[in-house]
C-alpha cells in the first residue's frame, strides 16, 4: 500500500482512542473542563452506563460563541499558549483535546454562555462535523451533550464491559473528584435517580461516607502535613481497615486524579509490617507541590505525571503517613475492646487505688517501666471514643500507638503448652507463644536482611526436599530471593531441591518445612514489589518456624521469648496482624472483682 495522509476524520478517531477510552474518560474529561471554567456546581447525568448519554452542566465561566466552533476543534485551547506554559500549569487541562475528540466518537451538543453576552449559542457536531451556530436563550455556563458515545467506531463498543462495570468507573471517577472538589456543588443521577449530590460545603468526611459507608469513613485518619514545598491532606486508612487489592488507593496531585506508582509505593511502605501481607490500605491523600516540581504532560489521559524530585516527593509522602500511622493507629482489635473498657477512666482515679504496691515488688523495673507505663495511660486516656483525629502530624507529637514499647514483663510462667502469663506494671498479660515468637523471628529476619547480613548455617548434612511441580516453578523464580534470605538451595532433579543451608536464626528446623512454608498458597498477584514479596515469603517462613501452640517451652526459653519480644518494634502484633498479647490493666481486673467504687 502506498503512504498516504489520513483523513481527518480517521486521525481525530485515532487520538481519541488514546484519551476517550470507556464512558467514564467522557465524563472526566468533561468535569475537569468545568472545574477549569471555575464552576461550582456541576450536574452530571448518565444513561445507560454513558453509552446513551452523558451530560455535564455546569455554572462557569462559559464559552463566547465565537469561539464554541474553536473549542470543539483539534489542539484548540485557552489555557495555554508557549510550550513552557507547560511547566506552570495551574489548569486540569492543556491539550486542546479533549472536546474534539469526544465530538469525533459521539453526537455531541455544547450550550454555552458567557456572563457579558445576552444570549447563548449551540453547536452540534456528529462523528467529528460541525452543523450551524445557532442562538439560544440559556444561563451562564455551559452544557456538553455526549450521546451515542462510539456510535461510529463499532470495535470501541466491543471492549466495553458491562453496564455494571462502566457504570462504577463513572461513579468511582465522580466521586473521587467530589472528594477532591468538596467545595464544589456535585450531584450525578441518571435522570430518575440520584447517585451523589454532595453540598459544597468542604466537608470531606461526608463524601468519604457516601464512597466507603459511614462506617469506613469514620474510621478513617485524617492526615495533614507540610513541608516546605509539599502539602499533603486527606485521608487513610487505620491499619485495622484494609483490602485485598490496591483499588482504594487514591491520589490527587494538584487536583488532578493520578495513578502513580510511586506514591503507591511510599505509601505501602509507609505501613510497612504494619499490614498484613497482602493487605492494603484505603486512602484518599492529595498532594499538593509547585506546578514546577512536576511534568503533567506524560500521558495522554494525565493520568501520570514525573516528579523533578522524585526521591524527595516519595520521602516527604512516605513520611507523613508513617508519622501519621503512627501516632494515631488504635491498639490491636481483640486487646482494644479491653483497653477499651478503662478508656475513660481519669488518671486521677487510677493512682493510688492500684492493689499492688510496684515500687516495691519491681525496684528494678520501675526506673524503666514507670515512663512506659504512664505512657500506656496517656495512650488508653487519651486515645478518642471514635478515631476522628482532627489534630495535623508534627514531628513534636509523641507516637501513641500499638507501636510503643511493651513494658518489662515478669513471667509467671505458660499454661496450656500455648500461652505465658506475665505480670507487668499495669496488669496481667497473656502472651500468644506462637504469635509473639513469629514477630520476634520476622523482626530479627528483616533487620539481618536490611543489614545484608544473613547468617547462615551449613547443615551437616544437606537435605532433598520434593515439592509438587506447580509448588517447584514457583520455587525456582524466588530462588535469588532465598538466598538473599540466607538459603542455600538448589534445583537437585526433577521437583526436588537441595537444602545445604538455611538462616542460622531457624537453626534446628526442618529445612523441608521452611522450604514448603515458602511456596504454601503463593499467589502470583499484579507483579507485587520486590520488597513486598521479600516481607511476604519471611513471614511466611516465621511463622512455619516459631513454636507452635501446644509445645511445652522450659523456663529458659519462655523468659528468653518475652525479652525478645520486649525488644521488637512492633510487639503487640504478629506480621499477619494478629495480635501477640492480651493486656488485662489492673484497673480492669478491679473492676471485674466489684473492687473498684467497693472500698
Ligand atoms: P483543554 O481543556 O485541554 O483546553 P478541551 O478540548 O477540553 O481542551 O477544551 C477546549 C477549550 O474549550 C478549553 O480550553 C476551554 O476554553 C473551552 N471549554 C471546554 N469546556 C468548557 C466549559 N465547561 N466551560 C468553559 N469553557 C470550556
Ligand atoms: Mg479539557
Amino acid at each position: 500500500m502506498p503512504i498516504r495522509l489520513l483523513s481527518s476524520e480517521v486521525a481525530s478517531q485515532i487520538a481519541a482512542g488514546e484519551v476517550i477510552e470507556r464512558p467514564a474518560s467522557v465524563v472526566k474529561e468533561l468535569l475537569e473542563n468545568s472545574l477549569d471554567a471555575g464552576a461550582h456546581a456541576i450536574t452530571i447525568t448518565i444513561e445507560e452506563a454513558g453509552k446513551r448519554l452523558i451530560e455535564v452542566a455546569d455554572d462557569g465561566s462559559g464559552i463566547p460563541s465565537v469561539e464554541l466552533e474553536l473549542a470543539v476543534s483539534r489542539h484548540a485551547t485557552s489555557k495555554l499558549v508557549r510550550s513552557e506554559d507547560l511547566f506552570s500549569i495551574s489548569t486540569l487541562g492543556f491539550r486542546g483535546e479533549a472536546l474534539a475528540s469526544i465530538a469525533s466518537v459521539s453526537r455531541l451538543t455544547i450550550t454555552s454562555r458567557v456572563k457579558n453576552e445576552t444570549e447563548g449559542a449551540r453547536l452540534h457536531v456528529e462523528g467529528g462535523h460541525a452543523g450551524k451556530l445557532t442562538k439560544v436563550g440559556t444561563t451562564v455556563g455551559t452544557t456538553v451533550r455526549v450521546a451515542d458515545l462510539f456510535y461510529n467506531v463499532p470495535a470501541r463498543l466491543k471492549f466495553l464491559k458491562t453496564d455494571v462495570t462502566e457504570r462504577r468507573a463513572i461513579d468511582s471517577l465522580v466521586t473521587r473528584y467530589a472528594l477532591a472538589y468538596a467545595d464544589k456543588r456535585l450531584k450525578l443521577s441518571d435522570g430518575k435517580n440520584v447517585t451523589l449530590q454532595t453540598s459544597g460545603d468542604g466537608d470531606r468526611r461526608a463524601i468519604l461516607a457516601a464512597l466507603y459507608g459511614v462506617d469506613v469513613a469514620r474510621q478513617m485518619l485524617e492526615i495533614l502535613s507540610e513541608e516546605d514545598r509539599y502539602r499533603l491532606t486527606g485521608f487513610i486508612s487505620p491499619t485495622s481497615l484494609t483490602r485485598s487489592n490496591r483499588k482504594e488507593i487514591t491520589f490527587f496531585i494538584n487536583g488532578r486524579w493520578v495513578h502513580e506508582v510511586s506514591l503507591s509505593t511510599a505509601l505501602l511502605q509507609a505501613y510497612h509490617t504494619l499490614l498484613m501481607v497482602g493487605r492494603y490500605p484505603l486512602t484518599a491523600l492529595f498532594l499538593e507541590i509547585q506546578p514546577g516540581e512536576v511534568d503533567v504532560n506524560v500521558h495522554p489521559a494525565k493520568a501520570e505525571v514525573r516528579f523533578r524530585n522524585q526521591d524527595q516527593v516519595f520521602s516527604f509522602v512516605q513520611r507523613s503517613v508513617r508519622k501519621a500511622l503512627l501516632a494515631y493507629s488504635p491498639v490491636p482489635n481483640v486487646a482494644s475492646s479491653l483497653w477499651g473498657m478503662t478508656r475513660t477512666v481519669p488518671t486521677e482515679q487510677l493512682s493510688g487505688q492500684v492493689g499492688i504496691d510496684w515500687s516495691i515488688a519491681h525496684d528494678e523495673a520501675l526506673s524503666v517501666g514507670s515512663d512506659q507505663l504512664s505512657m500506656n495511660r496517656d495512650q488508653r486516656l487519651e486515645t478518642p471514643q471514635s478515631p476522628i483525629l482532627q489534630s495535623p502530624v508534627s514531628d513534636s507529637e509523641p507516637a501513641r500507638s500499638q507501636f510503643i514499647p511493651i513494658p518489662l514483663l515478669r513471667l509467671i510462667g505458660q499454661i496450656g503448652a500455648t500461652y505465658l502469663v506475665a505480670e507487668g506494671p499495669d496488669g496481667l498479660y497473656l502472651v500468644d507463644q506462637h504469635a509473639a515468637h513469629e514477630r520476634v523471628l520476622f523482626e530479627k529476619l528483616m533487620t539481618q536482611h536490611g543489614m545484608k547480613n544473613i547468617p547462615s548455617q551449613s547443615l551437616l548434612t544437606p537435605m532433598a526436599v520434593t515439592l509438587p511441580p506447580h509448588s517447584s516453578q514457583l520455587l525456582i523464580t524466588q530462588l535469588p530471593i532465598l538466598q538473599h534470605f540466607g538459603f542455600d538451595v538448589e534445583e537437585f532433579g526433577p521437583n526436588t531441591f537441595q537444602v545445604r543451608a538455611m538462616p542460622a536464626l531457624f537453626t534446628g528446623s526442618d529445612p523441608s518445612a521452611a522450604l514448603r512454608a515458602l511456596v504454601e498458597d503463593f499467589e502470583e498477584d499484579e507483579a507485587p514489589l520486590q520488597n513486598e514479596i521479600e516481607a511476604r515469603l519471611a513471614a511466611r517462613v516465621c511463622k512455619r518456624m516459631a513454636v507452635k501452640a501446644g509445645q511445652v517451652l522450659s523456663n529458659e526459653e519462655q523468659r528468653a521469648l518475652l525479652t525478645d519480644l520486649e525488644a521488637c518494634d512492633s510487639p503487640r502484633t504478629c506480621p499477619h496482624g494478629r495480635p501477640t498479647m492480651i493486656h488485662l490493666s489492673v484497673d480492669m481486673l478491679e473492676r471485674q472483682f466489684g473492687r473498684r467504687g467497693a472500698r
